[in-house]
C-alpha cells in the first residue's frame, strides 16, 4: 500500500493490557490509525471514548462490542484469549482483511483454521512479539548450523510471578538449535540438571532457568568449545515490546497476498 496511507487497525481484546498497550503504540505513530477498539460485550469499557484511557489526544472512537460496519480496517490485531479468538478470526476473514494475533493457548483446530484462513487472507501469528526475539532466533540457528559440534545451553531469567519454566521462548530457542542440526529436540533437551550423573552429553542442548524479582525476560544461547565460547543475548526490558512488535507486523502485512507469514518474515 502506499506509504503515505496510515494503516487503519481494529484491534479485539482492546481493553486488555495487551490491546491497551497496541492502541498507546498506534497513537504514537502517524502510519498507523485506530479505527475500531474492539472489546468484550458487557465490558465496562464498551461505548466509552478512547479519551478516557488514553486523554483528549485520542481520536473521537468509541470502545464498542462489535467492529462497526464503516469502520474499513485493513488489519484486525487480537490479543485475546482462546475462548474470543474464533470470533475475531472470522470477522477478518468476512471482511477479507489481514489478520495479526498474539493470543496463546490456542487449541490444535484454531492454529488449523488460521492456516486455512491463510488460504484467502495475509495471517501472522506469533506466541513472542520481540522483533529482538525473532532476529535471536535466526542468528541462533545459523550459529547452530556453522558451529554443530560446540556445545549449546541456553539460559533465561524471568520475573519471580512466572509459573512455568524453561520459558516457552528458551524451548522455542531450543527447537531452532536441534532443528538447524537436523537432531530431534525432545531427545536432546536437558530441561533440568540436578545431583550425581549429570554430566553433559555430546550434542544435547542444557536450560537453565533464573526466577528473580521483576525481570521482564532474558535469554541467553551460548555455543562453546574448548578455548572459547559465543553468547547470543537478547534482554526485554519493556513489555510494550510485544505492542510494537504486533503494530511493526500489522504496517508489514497490511496490502500483502493471502498467506501464513511469520515475525521473521517482517524482518
Ligand atoms: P488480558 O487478560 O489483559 O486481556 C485479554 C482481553 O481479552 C481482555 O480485555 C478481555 O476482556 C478480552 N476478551 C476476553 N473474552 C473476550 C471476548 N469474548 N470478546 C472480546 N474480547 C474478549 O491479557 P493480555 O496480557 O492483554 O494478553 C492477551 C493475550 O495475548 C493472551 O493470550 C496472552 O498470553 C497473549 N500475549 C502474547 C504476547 C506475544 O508476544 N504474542 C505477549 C503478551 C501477551
Amino acid at each position: 500500500m502506499p506509504a503515505s496511507t496510515p494503516v487503519r487497525i481494529a484491534v479485539h481484546g482492546a481493553a486488555g493490557r495487551m490491546g491497551e498497550a497496541i492502541l498507546r503504540a498506534a497513537l504514537d505513530r502517524t502510519d498507523s490509525v485506530p479505527v475500531a477498539a474492539w472489546v468484550r460485550g458487557g465490558s465496562a469499557l464498551d461505548g466509552r471514548p478512547l479519551s478516557a484511557t488514553f486523554g483528549a489526544s485520542a481520536p473521537a472512537l468509541s470502545y464498542t462490542s462489535r467492529i462497526p460496519a464503516d469502520a474499513d480496517p485493513h488489519v484486525l490485531i487480537d490479543f485475546s484469549l482462546p475462548v474470543a479468538f474464533d470470533a475475531a478470526l472470522a470477522e477478518a476473514l468476512a471482511r477479507g482483511i489481514a489478520f495479526v494475533s498474539g493470543t496463546t493457548g490456542l487449541r490444535p483446530a484454531q492454529r488449523q483454521a488460521l492456516d486455512e484462513a491463510s488460504r484467502s487472507i495475509p495471517v501472522l501469528w506469533s506466541a513472542n512479539f520481540s522483533v529482538g526475539i525473532a532476529l535471536l532466533s535466526r542468528l541462533v540457528a545459523e550459529a547452530a548450523r556453522a558451529l554443530p559440534d560446540w556445545d549449546c545451553e541456553i539460559t533465561e531469567a524471568h520475573h519471580a510471578a512466572k509459573l512455568d519454566a524453561p520459558s516457552g521462548t528458551a524451548l522455542a530457542l531450543g527447537r531452532e538449535v536441534a532443528a538447524a542440526r537436523a537432531r530431534d529436540f525432545t531427545a536432546s533437551a536437558v530441561l533440568t540438571r540436578a545431583g550425581a550423573g549429570t554430566r553433559r552429553e555430546d550434542g544435547s542442548i542444557g536450560f537453565s532457568a533464573i526466577r528473580a524479582g521483576d525481570i521482564v525476560g532474558e535469554h541467553t544461547v551460548m555455543f562453546a568449545t574448548r578455548g572459547e565460547r559465543i553468547e547470543l543475548t537478547h534482554r526485554a526490558t519493556d513489555r510494550a515490546i510485544f505492542a510494537r512488535g504486533a503494530l511493526h507486523a500489522a504496517l508489514w502485512i497490511a496490502g500483502r497476498a493471502a498467506g501464513c507469514h511469520t515475525l521473521i518474515d517482517t524482518l
